[in-house]
């Protein structure tokens, strides 16, 4: 497809009400007339919360939920319609045309209490509607603005594996698909606005690509259609030293390696969902982080070589409402084969492994998953160590919530000598507990587990000590 093709994602807060979609429509217009452009977009903020909020709460056998979500959603998007099109007509056709989609959500609803049950296929579909609505929004708002925007839904572009709520595109099929469904837009110069999120199996399953998935749409998309750039815009100025809300004097990163920016997402950067950077890394399509609400100011670029500066740490970045699991016992010491049946155990659970540390002495096993796949964990390990706690080889399966990881990130952190003692010295003068350190992390970051209640301090202490609230001159 045409070389300079761009891909532009809209986040929620970006298409958050009416006057966001009118000023993301307005980015898109003015970027329109510089060549050919993908529009990807996200629910409007807080629809999918809902959606799934609603989602569950009918699985308990309340029908009255599938009319409340209605309601709530016909309202909030009828009043953005009413802002973005002035035509009545026009208008009324769109109205329509969300209400068949919120409808279709409030049947599965319906349904899914009469069934008091919840499947993740109709999970999927109910959490899905959000993108669905946004998208026919931002696409009559261009059309208002003499841009032939067209709605696309993404299950006919993406195609995934068949996992629920966590699907993997398959590239190849979705390089096909995406190639023959929108050439023929592009040259007739239409801007597609795809449904992020979402994607289809290749019978046509509706899949979803998992919460915060509309960047990962964004990049398949870019890779699929060898775009020139990716283009996230957001409601922050890019990616900044630290997450705003916990360090208020963080500064935006000018330009920052796919390396740092996946370990940044990785551990809780939330402003890029984690595997963003896979499709797009290798054939070095850079991915740019912009503020919707400040388009004048440049944002981050991510590249294949960032922007190296002398400092080696660039970034702090924090994981809440994860758990450390501690499997240990004075019997393990020695024993072959505990590392890989717990891990065998939490694979099983399919728990994503966030951090892993052993001590050297060997009594303890502990690692870090996300606190939502705690509960199957632990039983996994339980049931796969039942013969080893029977005989007291293994002494303990012991879980901590109230924990934190902690990461310090940097492409140049490798090779250089006393970050770790200074990052350790900072965090022990103002008390905080060190819980875990990573063991065998990647070269570019040190993770560590605090409790957390010390999050806050631990991300502002090291944000300080390593200077990142002043700017960094570029070394070549
Ligand atoms: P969108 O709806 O556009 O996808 P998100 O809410 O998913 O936006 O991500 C943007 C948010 O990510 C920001 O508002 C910010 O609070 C948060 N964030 C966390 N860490 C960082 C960071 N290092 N740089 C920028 N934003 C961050
Ligand atoms: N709307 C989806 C979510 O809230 C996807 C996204 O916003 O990226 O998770
Ligand atoms: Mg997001």
């Amino acid at each position: 497809m045409t070389q300079t093709l761009r891909i532009m994602k809209f986040g929620g807060t970006s298409v958050g009400d009416g006057e966001c979609i009118q000023r993301a429509a307005d980015i898109v217009v003015a970027a329109a007339s510089d060549g050919p452009l993908v529009v990807v977009v996200s629910a409007m903020s807080g629809v999918t919360n809902r959606l799934i909020a609603a989602a569950h709460e009918s699985a308990k056998g309340d029908a009255g939920v599938a009319d409340a979500l209605k309601a709530t959603l016909g309202q909030q998007h009828q009043t953005a319609a009413d802002l973005l099109v002035k035509d009545p007509e026009k208008r009324a056709a769109l109205v329509t045309e969300l209400e068949k989609i919120i409808d279709e959500a409030a049947g599965l609803c319906r349904g899914t209490a009469l069934l008091r049950e919840l499947t993740p296929r109709a999970l999927d579909s109910i959490s899905s509607s959000g993108e669905r609505l946004s998208a026919r929004l931002l696409a009559q708002a261009l059309q208002e603005s003499g841009v032939n925007g067209v709605a696309v839904e993404a299950t006919e572009l993406i195609v995934t594996d068949d996992v629920a709520g966590r699907a993997e595109p398959l590239m190849n099929e979705t390089r096909e698909r995406a190639t023959a469904r929108l050439s023929q837009l592009l040259e007739e110069r239409a801007v597609p606005v795809v449904t992020g999120f979402i994607g289809a199996t290749l019978e046509g399953k509706l899949t979803t690509l998992g919460r915060g998935g509309s960047d990962y749409s964004a990049t398949i998309l870019g890779a699929a259609l060898d775009a020139s750039e990716v283009i996230i815009w957001t409601d922050v100025d890019g990616v900044l030293t630290a997450d705003p809300r916990l360090v208020p004097d963080a500064r935006t990163l000018p330009e920052i390696s796919y390396n740092e920016a996946a370990e940044l997402a990785y551990f809780g950067a939330k402003v890029l969902h984690p595997k963003t950077l896979r499709p797009v890394s290798e054939a070095g399509i850079p991915v740019w982080i912009r503020n919707s609400f400040s388009p004048e100011k440049a944002g981050t670029q991510i590249t294949s070589t960032g922007h190296p500066t002398a400092r080696g740490v660039k970034a702090i970045t924090a994981i809440s409402d994860v758990s450390l699991i501690t499997v240990g016992g004075r019997g393990i010491v020695g024993l072959p084969g505990i590392a890989g049946k717990t891990f065998t155990a939490v694979a099983d659970a399919k728990a994503n492994v966030l951090l892993i540390s052993q001590s050297s002495s060997e009594n303890d096993i502990c690692f870090v998953i996300n606190s939502v796949d705690s509960t199957r964990t632990i039983s996994e390990l339980r049931r796969a160590f039942a013969f080893h706690l029977a005989h007291k080889e293994v002494e303990h399966i012991t879980i901590n919530s109230e924990i934190a990881i902690v990461a310090a990130v940097g492409d140049r952190m490798r090779g250089m000598t006393g970050i770790a003692g200074r990052i350790f010295s900072v965090l022990g003068q103002r008390n905080i507990n060190i819980i875990a350190i990573a063991q065998g992390s990647s070269e570019f970051n040190v993770s560590f587990v605090v409790e957390a209640g010390s999050m806050r301090e631990a991300v502002r202490s090291l944000h300080r000590e390593f200077g990142l609230h002043e700017r960094a001159e570029r070394i070549e």
